[in-house]
């Protein structure tokens, strides 16, 4: 390893339990970055499983992003054992492979819930916080969904959520810029995880490859490696973006 980019630093990473997850990947990065990482889920267990496998000092909690309370209560207990967050990522998320037609109450509430107001409820209780101490880095996960139109996996719903995470991403990060608050969002474009494991069929996998010009799914590792620069120093003078890592599927 070489220079360890967040040394010191205490970084809050959401949905990050899933083993091949987006999450995990950059909580691992991360901690090897010399982060003290919290990993929160829904399942407690798996949290504190996923925070052991980095090593020691990490946390694992269990939380639900859509709760208000719950993640304000989750949040304020780690300001309190460490005394700071600098680093929120918000990756938690879900998808529905569903057509327009097919999007019912529960599903658009289920889909606009874990990814859009989570990623407000979260970043609502991390912010006075950071503002006090003038510093702060906050990651959105959208998606390549987001600006293409769906068209891989999620259905419409899942791509209005991750527009708004856009949207979300760009107000904060104007309204926070002068308390030293940076907040971006990555695009991953298709990254080989459980969101879609089991769930495509091998014709849909094939089209979905065709359409990138690497050639290649990206790995949770390309997508990591993106946070750990948004969440770094190297990305100072960086906020309000949003970064495309998708293997070149949408140049624009
Ligand atoms: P994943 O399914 O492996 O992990 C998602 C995690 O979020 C799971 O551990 C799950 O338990 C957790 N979660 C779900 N609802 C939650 C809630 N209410 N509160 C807290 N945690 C909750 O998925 P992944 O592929 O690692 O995706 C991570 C993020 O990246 C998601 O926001 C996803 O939409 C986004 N994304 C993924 C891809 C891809 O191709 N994998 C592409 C673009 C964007």
């Amino acid at each position: 390893m070489g220079t360890a980019l967040l040394e010191g630093k205490f970084a809050v990473i959401t949905g990050a339990a899933s083993k091949r997850g987006l999450g995990k990947a950059t909580a691992k990065l991360f901690a090897d970055h010399g982060a003290t990482v919290a990993i929160l889920d829904l399942d407690e267990a798996q949290a504190k499983e996923a925070a052991a496998d980095l090593g020691p000092n990490h946390v694992g909690m269990a939380c639900n992003v859509t709760d208000l309370d719950g993640v304000q209560k989750v949040m304020d207990a780690l300001i309190a054992k460490w005394g700071r967050i600098d680093i929120l990522v918000n990756n938690a998320g879900i998808t529905q492979p569903l057509k327009f037609m097919e999007i019912a109450p529960a599903n658009y509430d289920a889909v606009l819930d874990v990814n859009l107001r989570g990623t407000l409820y979260c970043t609502q209780a991390v912010i006075p916080h950071m503002k006090a101490n003038k510093a702060g880095k906050i990651v959105n996960m959208s998606s390549v969904s987001a600006q293409r139109g769906g068209g891989i996996f999620g259905g419409p719903h899942y791509s209005a959520a991750k527009a708004g995470v856009l949207g979300l991403t760009k107000a904060c990060a104007r309204e926070m810029a002068p308390f030293n608050v940076r907040v971006n969002a990555i695009c991953p474009g298709f990254i080989a995880t459980d969101i879609t494991a089991g769930k495509l069929t091998d014709e849909m996998r094939a089209a979905v490859l065709d359409g990138i010009p690497m050639g290649r799914a990206g790995t949770a590792e390309d997508v990591a490696g993106c946070a750990l620069f948004l969440a770094s120093d190297l990305s100072s003078y960086v906020t309000g973006s949003e970064v495309d890592v998708n293997g070149g599927s949408l140049i624009h």
